[in-house]
């Protein structure tokens, strides 16, 4: 049985969305405002969070934002306001569907079920994938085990940084990730340096993985935002 997450603190629309997440057989748990939603995510397997925008405490962009930090389970974004969503997408904070105030429940439990299938599948490739420790992403395919590079079955040699960044951003597709983080990641906490390294080694890498640096296929500039690898 799939288990549901939702963090709304309008107790009426959290009881409608419980009831019908229930009668088609979802193990549903509710909390009221954003701390307790993050806190509650973070600490318990939930297979999909449906989250409000505006919440007491911690506001939605937030809780999605640390969510998606360390997890990759499907959020659906929920906002009365349209302006918000087309805010949250802005953001590119990572939320997987939006949906409107009011909707019916029935559209609710349609695109969560749509949401999990897809996570499902998700999963289990990359379960596959993880057996022989290979990324593969259309022509590009990374030897975790050898740390070796093929690109449209050529190989290529990485330094040591630009084939773990390479391997973070194709590990985390079609999420975007600030230069902050990037460094962060690939660098540590404890680095000498600072984020231009980051848009050096991207500039690097794609020379080497994409047809034409001009109009990157794999690697995407989100402008004013970061990068992510497209999927
Ligand atoms: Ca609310």
């Amino acid at each position: 049985m799939s288990r549901i997450l939702i963090v709304e603190d309008e107790e009426a629309i959290a009881e409608l969305e419980r009831d019908y997440l229930e009668m088609n057989d979802f193990e549903v748990t509710v909390r009221n405002n954003g701390q307790a939603g993050l806190d509650e995510a973070l600490s318990s397997q939930y297979d999909l969070v449906v989250l409000d925008l505006m919440l007491p405490e911690m506001d939605g962009f937030e809780v999605c934002k640390r969510i998606r930090e360390k997890m990759n389970i499907p959020i659906l974004m929920v906002s009365a306001k349209k302006d918000d969503i087309d805010k949250v997408r802005g953001l590119g904070l990572g939320a997987d569907d939006y949906l409107t105030k009011p909707f019916s429940p029935s559209e609710l439990v349609a695109r969560v079920k749509a949401h999990l299938t897809r996570y499902e599948r998700l999963v289990s490739a990359g379960a596959a994938k993880m057996e022989n420790d290979v990324v593969e992403i259309r022509d590009i395919r990374i030897d975790k085990t050898a740390r070796r590079v093929f690109i449209g079955g050529e190989e290529r040699s990485f330094t040591t940084k630009e084939f773990d960044l390479l391997t973070f951003l194709a590990e985390h597709p079609n999420r975007v990730f600030t230069k902050d983080e990037l460094f962060r990641e690939i660098w540590g906490m404890e680095s000498i340096g600072d984020i231009a390294t980051v848009t050096v080694h991207i500039k690097k890498i794609r020379e080497k993985v994409e047809e034409n640096t001009a109009k990157p296929q794999y690697i995407e500039t989100i402008w004013g935002v970061g990068y992510r690898f497209k999927i």
